[in-house]
């Protein structure tokens, strides 16, 4: 099937500000962008067919957990192909599945009672939702009528329409708004650069935020509250924006305090990016549900999960037994050898505390490097997950138009000869705000040696383009 009549002569960004498709039959997320061609991933990096070699210091979209072609991981997951290569979940379950479940569960320290697999962080946040839902239908005496969700704004937790009704990301929403769930309201992230005032100590701030949520479930009925979602550390949306000390636990008191649930998003901050198995071991909380994806498989497979607590479990087995939700590849064997054995590896070699020896290394290196930058407003991070935010005046935190795309356009320049880096880039926008961050997660088990050569060359890529643009 031709799906775009191509012109071939045609520049790739096209005439006159029109976008001319390159010669492809896959439907691109950017129909006008010519996307290269990987021919290899190695360890930390990747090959591109004219040869480049880029060292993948954000793992994709922070993916990567251990490095790519790791035979291990090879092996388990062909090993599992060559006994069980399917599993009918209606029916039948196999023994990786079962061993992948009893990883996750006793790595919450039996915080959590049950995971349930599926295959991308979307589906995880779908089903955590109907989880929640489903969860008060059961409760002795049922709440029916809790059917909204509190989320923040700026926030992503996926691109189906559930997970979509439960974002607050603006752009990602804007084309679908008239398809997606009403039933969902927002309150403010917890975004210390943009969002703490000048005068307000820390511990005001989370109490400002606490107060916002709780004026908001009485706007909502708190009785009509099924859950509050939230990233731990967030992602995408934001650029690796960890919360204020005390915040998680004050935004749980409320949901406490009105019965409802606390849902954490560990999609892309999860299975160890910020130094922890669970982001939320940092915070002081324990989440009802929470979601995982990306790390869990480290992109070896597509994988994600749902890990229900106690509490929830407990009700859903009391009552009717069978969660109302499924998928055909839900509990994949390959799926389950891949994050089972990149788990395995985690563990083994010890990669947490690396993560946390590196992380702070990186985060000095940063800072120092780049801390005094005219047009880098913000550093932060945990773990190995950092972001880096421009400005362009660093008096006024004023950001970049958006439609400049600055931080594409610097990851772009990444990927060039002098630099080989592959870095993610990211935009937001908070109270009318927009912020261009670059998101640098580099895999587990990186060396010193490699943080290095990632923090200057970052330098370098920093510096050379806001020079380019004077
Ligand atoms: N939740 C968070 C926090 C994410 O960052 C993402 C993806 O980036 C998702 C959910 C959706 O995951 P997926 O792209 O695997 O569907």
């Amino acid at each position: 099937m031709v799906l775009v009549e191509i012109d071939s002569k045609a520049h790739p960004n096209g005439v006159n500000g029109v976008k001319t498709p390159f010669k492809s039959a896959a439907f691109h997320r950017d129909l006008g962008h010519e996307f290269q061609k990987l021919t290899r991933s190695d360890g930390n990096f990747v090959t591109l067919e004219d040869g480049r070699r880029i060292f993948d210091a954000s793992g994709g979209p922070s993916v990567g957990a251990i490095g790519w072609g790791n035979r291990r991981v090879i092996q388990a997951v062909t090993k599992q192909m060559m006994d069980t290569a399917y599993c009918a979940s209606l029916y039948y379950t196999t023994q990786v599945h079962e061993d992948l479940c009893q990883h996750l569960v006793d790595s919450t320290n039996g915080e959590m009672a049950r995971a349930y697999v599926v295959n991308s962080g979307s589906e995880a946040t779908e089903a955590a939702v109907k989880l929640a839902r489903q969860y008060f239908l059961e409760l002795n005496p049922p709440q029916p009528q809790r059917t909204r969700f509190i989320n923040r704004r700026q926030s992503y937790h996926g691109t189906t329409l559930g997970a979509l009704s439960v974002s607050g990301h603006s752009y990602r929403r804007a084309n679908f708004e008239p398809l997606l769930l009403k039933n969902v309201s927002s309150v403010s992230p917890c975004f210390e650069f943009r969002g703490r005032g000048a005068s307000e100590s820390p511990s005001e701030y989370v109490e400002r935020l606490a107060k916002e949520l709780d004026d908001e479930f009485q706007e909502q009925g708190p009785e009509n509250v099924c859950a509050f979602i939230a990233e731990p550390v967030v992602g995408a949306a934001l650029g690796c924006v960890p919360s204020v000390r005390g915040y998680f636990q004050a935004m749980q008191a409320v949901c406490h305090k009105y019965g409802a649930l606390l849902i954490l998003d560990e999609v892309m901050c999860g299975m160890g990016r910020t130094g922890t198995l669970h982001a939320w071991q940092q915070e002081g909380v324990v989440p009802d549900i929470q979601t995982i994806g990306k790390a869990l498989g480290g992109g070896y497979q597509p994988v994600a999960g749902v890990l229900a607590s106690r509490r929830v479990v407990n009700v859903i087995q009391r009552g009717s037994s069978a969660f109302v939700h499924g998928h055909t590849y839900q509990g994949h064997p390959a799926g389950c050898a891949a994050a089972l054995e990149v788990q395995r590896i985690i563990r083994e070699e010890n990669l947490l505390q690396n993560v946390r020896s590196q992380g702070a290394l990186l985060e000095k290196l940063l800072k120092e490097l780049l801390g005094g930058h005219p047009n880098v407003g913000n550093i932060r991070g945990r773990g190995l997950f950092w972001g880096i935010e421009f400005v362009a005046d660093k008096e006024t935190l004023r950001a970049f138009p958006s439609d400049e795309h600055v931080s594409l356009q610097i990851a772009e320049l990444g990927l060039g000869e002098k630099y080989q880096i592959g870095v993610y880039p990211g935009a937001g926008s908070v109270n009318g705000l927009e912020g261009d961050h670059i998101i640098l997660s580099p895999a587990f088990n990186v060396t010193s040696d490699e943080i290095q050569w990632i923090a200057s060359n970052v330098e370098r890529l920093v510096n050379d383009f806001f020079a380019g643009r004077i």
